[in-house]
């Protein structure tokens, strides 16, 4: 059974297991009018970039762009917090007819004057795209003024899909790689990628890794400093969470400076155990797997029989995924399974073609794969499955409320931590406390079912 409001030119981005050999269109530009659930390339940009802690954060543009901030996206820090503050050079009609270079020069002379950042972010918008704006020259003047790295984002909006912001926040970041002091660095030393610490989870995996004997050189980003990113170059891996936002600096570190990578998730408890198998395996270091196996072995020794009594709950009952970035998708298809709960829906903004691939390999028969949906899809197929509990982001949310189903923020507002050992009982409490509600048998949906 298919909606029927599906749009023709978006049917190759929906699949249904089992009703056709698998084949999915993805990582293209959104369609018009569609109304995808998708950021913007800028929005792209801050995602990655915002949780660096000690730099100047300045939006050229409308000040429309800049409501994007801290208090929708929080990213802790355990030190400074100058990445709190939005700045916006709040471009108006007289700035869009004359340009807006002259305000964004005084812009960051004055914010940089005035907060002694380690660098500062610049990032485009649409209109500075439209405008031409030479936001590079404007940015390499200030920093041979002020002699800090005072980095363009070139993030116009309009230029393609969140993915290119990714792309354009990691090229900003390569040009602080490389430039620090690397002395002293361990030869057992990572970098930890696109993990951005919304509810602490990079110190719980730091934590982890220093265990078992690895020395973290740099937060890329949550938690990020400046300094640490400078000197990322000397450690001797990067280990990349998620498929998308931060995959381009660690290519660019493999080609430029010999450092390989792997990709992990650090959400459910098997693919944060073998997070950190993978990391002792690549250092050929038999104590460093040890250590991990008994890290691991006591994390569940706690963690499991606590489960138990959710799972006991909440097995039969029927999830659907909708999530930024595919990798965290696989993780919760593990994380659900381990509850008992069917994945029935599951879909990304920017996964790939590999993604989908192993996607379908993990899901049930007849559970529905999507790219880029849009509300109305999403409405669909959630109602069409009977869906318990939604798990996305911040746009997501209103959509499951607007139906009757509970949901869990796996995303923007959250202030739990999810992933580690830890962050999966917290994931079980929060799925089995929304989806055993009472409030349910009073939202029209379910009373439709008691009346009929
Ligand atoms: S950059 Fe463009 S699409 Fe993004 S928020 Fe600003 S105006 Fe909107």
């Amino acid at each position: 059974m298919e909606p029927l409001h599906i749009l023709k030119e978006r049917k190759a981005q929906i699949h249904r297991k089992g009703d056709a050999p698998f084949a999915l269109e993805c990582n293209k530009d959104s369609l018009a009018g569609a109304v995808s659930q998708r950021a913007c390339v800028f929005c792209g940009s801050r995602v990655v970039l915002y949780p660096i802690a000690d730099a100047v954060h300045l939006v050229h543009g409308p000040i429309g762009c800049a409501v994007y901030t801290w208090d929708i996206r929080g990213a802790l820090s355990s030190g400074p917090e100058l990445h709190r503050l939005s700045f916006s050079t709040d471009l108006q009609e007289m700035d869009v007819i004359f340009g807006g270079e002259p305000k964004l020069y005084k812009a960051l002379i004055e914010l940089i004057d005035r907060h002694q950042p380690k660098a500062a972010f610049v990032y485009s918008t649409c209109i500075v795209g439209l405008i031409g704006d030479d936001l590079q020259a404007v940015c390499k003047r200030v920093e041979k003024e002020k002699g800090i790295p005072v980095l363009p984002v070139m993030s116009e909006g309009f230029k393609g899909n969140k993915r290119a912001g990714y792309k354009a926040a990691c090229n900003a970041m390569e040009k602080l790689v490389g430039t620090g002091d690397t002395s002293g660095i361990s030869k057992h030393s990572i970098n930890i990628l696109g993990d951005f610490n919304l509810a602490g989870e990079i110190w719980l995996i730091r934590d982890y890794y220093q265990r078992i004997g690895i020395e973290v050189v740099a937060n890329i980003t949550g938690d990020g400093r400046i300094d640490d990113i400078k000197r990322s170059h000397g450690a001797s891996l990067n280990v990349v969470q998620c498929s998308g936002a931060t995959m381009d600096l660690a290519n660019m570190m493999e080609e430029r400076f010999n450092i390989p990578n792997i990709r992990v998730s650090y959400f459910g408890v098997e693919d944060m155990a073998e997070s950190l198998y993978e990391v002792a395996r690549y250092f050929d270091d038999a104590e460093m797997m040890e250590k991990a196996r008994i890290l691991v072995r006591d994390e569940l020794e706690t963690l499991l029989p606590e489960l138990q009594q959710y799972k006991a709950a909440l097995t039969g009952k029927r999830a659907a995924i909708y999530v930024g970035g595919a990798f965290k998708a696989f993780s919760l298809v593990k994380a659900f399974r381990l509850l008992g709960m069917d994945v029935v829906m599951v879909g990304s903004q920017t996964g790939t073609a590999e993604d989908y691939e192993e996607l379908q390999e993990i899901t049930d028969e007849g559970t529905i794969i999507i790219d880029d949906a849009n509300p109305l899809e999403l409405s669909a197929f959630i109602r069409e499955k009977d869906v318990d509990i939604f798990v996305g982001g911040v746009k997501e949310r209103p959509i499951a409320y607007k139906l009757g189903v509970a949901f869990c923020d796996h995303n923007h507002e959250r202030k739990e931590l999810l992933a580690g050992f830890s962050g999966m009982l917290n994931f079980a409490k929060e799925v089995y406390s929304s989806v055993m509600s009472p409030v349910w048998q009073f939202v029209p949906r379910r009373a439709e079912e008691e009346i009929s």
